[in-house]
């Protein structure tokens, strides 16, 4: 059954699939209390509403015994080269809605095990489900001191989803630690939002602030160190020495640049109409930040006083 999936996955362009066994992830739930009760999360307050289901994926599929993680890369090669008056998004996000994606693959795994009489349940970075302490106990990869799972062969550069399952499978070895003693992200990140290794305080972060936030302006600290960044933000990631730039992993199309765009004109988002957003933005993960969102973080870009 285990080779059966891999197989499968891999035949969908899926780059790494690891097995955890069920259990209950108290230590895990423990640390992400700490950090909510720092205020970390910012606003996100679904964070804090999902961590009694977090906790315990019996919650979410009866009978659970595996969690099957799998990892899709979006590395396409594309670097952020500085382009005068354009603005820089995060490199998962040039492509089509990886939810969409990722959820259709897994709907064909799913299918499969349905077949075989298994139940199951899949989350494609969204749901109560702690993806990243999974993909730390499967084997996916070590937590990295910016807070991502970093994978020998992929680095950082990779979607994450879970699949929950009532049939036992053999289960992989997690992997520990890949950082070292490397602090590069955590010099690099420019509002000192790592505040030490392995936690990121959301109320720092670009990508927080650009995607997730809902107000109409910036705050000050993101603003004077935005670099341009209008939509995330990569930075922590680009000096990591385990993510090759050039190292062309994805094979799913819809995780290329759409109409090769890679970067956004400044301007011409920050004076965008609803209806131009959304015309071009569908079924794009740039549509999460909303309108009113590409336009305050392409002003603020631009270091127009909104
Ligand atoms: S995403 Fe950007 S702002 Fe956030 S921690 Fe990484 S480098 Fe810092
Ligand atoms: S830059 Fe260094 S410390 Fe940061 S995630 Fe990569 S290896 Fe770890």
């Amino acid at each position: 059954m285990k080779s059966n999936i891999i197989d499968l996955a891999k035949s969908l362009g899926f780059s790494e699939i690891k097995f955890a066994k069920y259990q209950k992830l108290e230590q895990q739930t423990k640390n992400l209390k700490k950090w909510i009760d720092n205020d970390f999360h910012a606003d996100m307050d679904w964070i804090k509403n999902h961590l009694p289901l977090r906790d315990d994926p019996s919650l979410l599929l009866e009978n659970c015994k595996t969690v099957i993680v799998f990892a899709h890369s979006y590395n396409n090669g594309i670097d952020h080269l500085p382009v005068e008056g354009y603005g820089k998004i995060a490199r998962y996000a040039m492509g089509r809605d990886y939810h969409k994606v990722l959820k259709n693959k897994l709907k064909k795994i799913s299918k499969y095990l349905e077949s075989k009489k298994i139940k199951t349940k899949y989350f494609v970075d969204s749901g109560p489900i702690a993806e990243r302490d999974w993909a730390v106990i499967s084997g996916i990869g070590a937590r990295a001191k910016n807070s991502l799972i970093l994978n020998k062969k992929l680095g950082s550069f990779f979607f994450l989803s879970t699949m929950l399952v009532d049939q036992e499978i053999e289960a992989d070895s997690p992997v520990l630690d890949m950082c070292g003693k490397c602090t590069k992200c955590i010099k690099a990140c420019p509002t000192g939002a790592i505040t030490e290794p392995y936690i990121v305080d959301s109320r720092k972060c670009i990508s927080y602030w650009t995607i997730e936030y809902r107000g109409e302006t910036l705050p000050k600290n993101i603003t004077e160190n935005q670099n341009k960044w209008i939509f995330g933000c990569d930075i922590c990631q680009e000096v990591c020495p385990w993510n090759n730039h050039k190292n062309i992993l994805n094979t799913e199309k819809e995780f290329y640049p759409r109409d090769n765009t890679t970067q956004l004109d400044l301007l011409e988002s920050s004076e965008i109409s609803e209806k131009e957003f959304i015309d071009r933005f569908a079924g794009q993960p740039i549509i999460r930040t909303k309108f009113s969102g590409l336009k305050r973080n392409a002003k603020s870009a631009l270091n127009f006083v909104i």
